[in-house]
């Protein structure tokens, strides 16, 4: 029985997430003695997943115009059961989350979202899950034959590991998907919160729109995604694709940068997974602080002028 892998992929390019759960994948199918399967959809260059230790990668083309969360689920479905996978591994993003339940259900599998370890057995097959919103951990023993995994972003990593794989490709029976996307608003930042590994974020701190042109200078030179606090949203300052949080979109960037916001429970619930979490805010009370790995105690208008140069200065070097 082999581990099925689901690379995820945006306009035929992969996802971040994609190496990084065919590199959970090859060590699963490491510790269960098997080998691992990837599958892309409308994906990337299959070879690419070679280096993260895809022996296979089944390729599906289809014309699907946009993520179809049942139409996706049909199709790993059917993968697993064409290549006799009985474990399935798919990561936790908002898409991830989405599918995975339904190739559990068809599956009946047992289904273990937000997982950020390795198995810690497999025998009985426990894995360790984020749990509490990021306040605490699950350890959860799958006990059905089938098994589904949701890989937590930046959890594991991608680790390269080339080998030399071989790609196949599968043609997927559609099923009939109910709905039928008729347009599509794009975010326009120039880099996605759900894909960026630095994130500059900013609140009600920064008094208005007019004061954002610095956030975005300082996003531009860290390659960062901007993000904003639900009222800054709410008070239409920023767009609401940019509303990170609880009731936002959540964060696991490698870097968040949080400007003149005070760390409401609500908005640490969706931001807390970041690796760094660097505050900068002129109440040193601020709430935030306690969950900072960096704070900087300052006015914002201030602070944020110099970072810029600094930077600037560093890059120059
Ligand atoms: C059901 C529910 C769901 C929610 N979901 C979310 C969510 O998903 N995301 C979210 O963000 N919020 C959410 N909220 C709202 C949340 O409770 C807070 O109200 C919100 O996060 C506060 O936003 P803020 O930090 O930008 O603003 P404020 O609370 O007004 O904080 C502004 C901060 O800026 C600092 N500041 C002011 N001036 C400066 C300066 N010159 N320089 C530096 N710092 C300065 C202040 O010290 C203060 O700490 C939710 C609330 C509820 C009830």
């Amino acid at each position: 029985m082999s581990v099925l892998v689901f690379a995820d992929s945006s306009e035929r390019k992969f996802k971040k997430t994609a190496y990084e759960v065919v590199s959970y994948g090859k060590k699963v199918a490491e510790q269960l003695g098997t080998n691992v399967i990837a599958l892309t959809i409308n994906g990337g260059d299959a070879s690419e997943l070679y280096a993260y230790g895809a022996e296979k990668v089944i390729e599906v083309k289809n014309d699907l115009s946009s993520f179809n969360a049942k139409a996706y689920a049909s199709i790993i479905n059917q993968v697993a059961k064409n290549q006799s996978s009985n474990t399935v591994i798919i990561d936790s993003s908002i898409d991830g989350l989405t599918v995975a339940p339904l190739v559990a259900v068809s599956l009946e599998a047992g289904y273990a979202s937000n997982v950020v370890e390795l198995p810690n057995s497999t025998s009985p097959f426990v894995v360790k899950r984020k749990a509490f919103s990021n306040k605490g951990f699950n350890n959860t023993e799958i006990i059905s034959e089938n098994k589904v995994i949701g890989v937590a972003k930046n959890s594991y990593g991608a680790h390269e590991n080339a080998v030399s794989g071989s790609t196949e490709s599968f043609d997927a029976t559609m099923p009939d998907l109910g709905v039928n996307s008729v347009s599509i608003d794009k975010a326009t930042g120039k880099v996605t919160i759900s894909d960026a590994d630095v994130v500059v974020s900013a609140g009600r701190g920064l008094k208005g729109p007019e004061n954002w042109g610095m956030v975005e200078e300082l996003a531009d030179i860290l390659g960062a995604a901007t993000a904003c606090s639900k009222p800054v949203s709410d008070l239409g300052w920023r767009p609401h694709s940019e509303h990170v949080g609880q009731t936002g979109k959540p964060v696991a960037s490698n870097l968040y940068i949080a400007i003149g916001i005070s760390g409401a429970i609500q908005h640490l619930a969706g931001v807390n997974a970041s690796k760094v979490k660097v505050v900068i805010n002129n109440d040193p009370e601020a709430p935030f602080f306690k969950a900072a790995d960096y704070g900087i105690v300052g006015d914002a208008f201030e602070v944020i002028p110099q970072l810029i140069e600094k930077l600037k200065a560093f890059k120059q070097a």
